[in-house]
């Protein structure tokens, strides 16, 4: 048996930002100069939590989230720069402690997914209420191919140790049984969400302070036995919201480009006023790019590729992004999709919904949400919606 894995720095070839300025200045390992992929953007040399801007922007390369997040902003001065950067990294791993994760005891997810099956349900905060309001309107317009509730199946399949440090060496292809039993857990019709006035009596374990609501209607969400969430597919997306926010509030931040893994935003403008080149990476080599989105403004750019995050059995590639019809890896033609627009949570989900329904259904349903997508197929060609076409340039 032949195994590969891929470590959190693989995340980083999700896409390639490209903004001029960063060239002498260090942006790390992972973003690349115009001068073509594969040559580095600067030395390279920042170590995750160190900063630099010697002749323009602010840039620096931490992790939170489990990927990799540089920042570049430009700012009226280094102080401010430095001061939203660190509350940037703050705001995401806040993000992961409180909400998202399924892993920490401390996370609003975590503590849901205890309760399955409880008569009394959880409280949910008010931001992750809207969270998996959008989520179930994503599964129904999606026909169920993006869906939340896939958590036993994701991991049973042990998907983030694929990314983790701790290697795939022991792992086994789940069996068709344990697939069909996880699958049985699954099903964003079978959960239930009930509006609560969550003035109401908190219950033990449940606490409505502690999750954050306060006081306004609220989503109780009940969860059938055996089921849990896992919001893998938008988390990033929800810290994408989360940043805009953060960066309006700053008037003295003129402009920033920020890359979380798959997910990249950017946000007003460069003192020279020519627009962000963001690169879209090339899952047939993921040091390359297949071409170049020039953007002017606030947008967020989500990929979604089998080259994320996989693991190879004797030549067969198990990726992360999973059928809700079978709870495998998703069959697909499409090797990588990317969204572009302005909301970041709806441009997370979809990227991973249009892989999993291929370029025509994908194409009909990002054009109900207003949304640019582009599809890299398994044969190399490239389809995109006309939007999209305006501001990609190929390499
Ligand atoms: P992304 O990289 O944004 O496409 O998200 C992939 C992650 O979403 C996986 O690692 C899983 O945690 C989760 N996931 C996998 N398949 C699905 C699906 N069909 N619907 C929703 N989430 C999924
Ligand atoms: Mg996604």
């Amino acid at each position: 048996m032949k195994l590969f894995f891929r470590t959190v720095m693989t995340a980083l070839a999700a896409a390639i930002i490209l903004c001029c300025g960063c060239a002498d200045t260090g942006a790390g390992r992972t973003a690349q100069s115009e001068n073509g992929p594969g040559a580095e953007d600067g030395k390279g040399d920042s170590p995750p939590g160190v900063g630099k801007n010697s002749a323009g922007p602010w840039q620096c390369v931490d992790t939170a989230m489990g990927t990799v997040v540089q920042q570049t902003i430009y700012a009226a001065d280094q102080e401010t720069a430095q001061d939203v950067s660190a509350q940037a990294m703050e705001l995401l791993r806040e993000l992961e402690r409180e909400r998202i994760s399924w892993r920490l005891e401390t996370s609003e997810v975590y503590r849901a997914n205890a309760l399955a099956g409880s008569e009394e349900g959880f409280l949910l905060s008010e931001e992750l209420s809207g969270l998996l309001e959008s989520c179930l309107l994503l599964w129904e317009r999606s026909e169920g191919a993006f869906d939340v509730t896939l958590g036993t199946v994701t991991r049973l399949w042990d998907i983030d140790r694929w990314a983790g440090e701790s290697g795939t060496e022991d792992f086994r292809i789940p069996g068709k049984a344990a697939v069909e039993q996880a699958l049985s857990t699954c099903g964003s019709d079978r959960l239930r969400l009930v509006e609560e006035d969550s003035a109401a009596e908190p219950e033990e374990g449940n606490d409505p302070a502690e999750s954050g609501v306060s006081g306004e209607t609220h989503l109780r969400l009940f969860l059938p036995e055996g089921m849990q969430l896992d919001l893998g597919a938008v988390g990033k997306g929800l810290a994408m919201e989360k940043l805009i926010t953060l960066l309006e509030e700053r008037p003295n931040v003129s402009g920033a480009v920020i890359s979380l893994g798959g997910s990249i935003l950017t946000y007003g403008g460069k003192p020279d006023g020519t627009p962000w080149r963001v690169g879209i990476v090339d899952p047939f080599d993921t040091s390359e790019s297949v071409g170049i989105l020039t953007l002017e403004g606030q947008w967020c750019v989500s990929t979604s590729g089998d080259y994320e995050r996989y693991v190879e059995v004797d030549g067969v590639r198990y990726h992360h992004i999973l059928d809700p019809k079978t709870g495998a890896p998703a069959a697909s033609d499409v090797r990588g999709v990317t969204i572009l627009m302005k909301d970041g949570l709806v441009s997370d989900g979809l990227s991973t919904a249009c892989y999993i329904l291929g370029p025509e259904k994908g194409m009909t349903l990002a054009e109900e949400y207003g949304a640019e997508a582009l599809f890299v197929m398994s044969d190399g060609k490239i389809e995109m919606s006309e939007g999209m076409k305006q501001c990609f340039m190929k390499r």
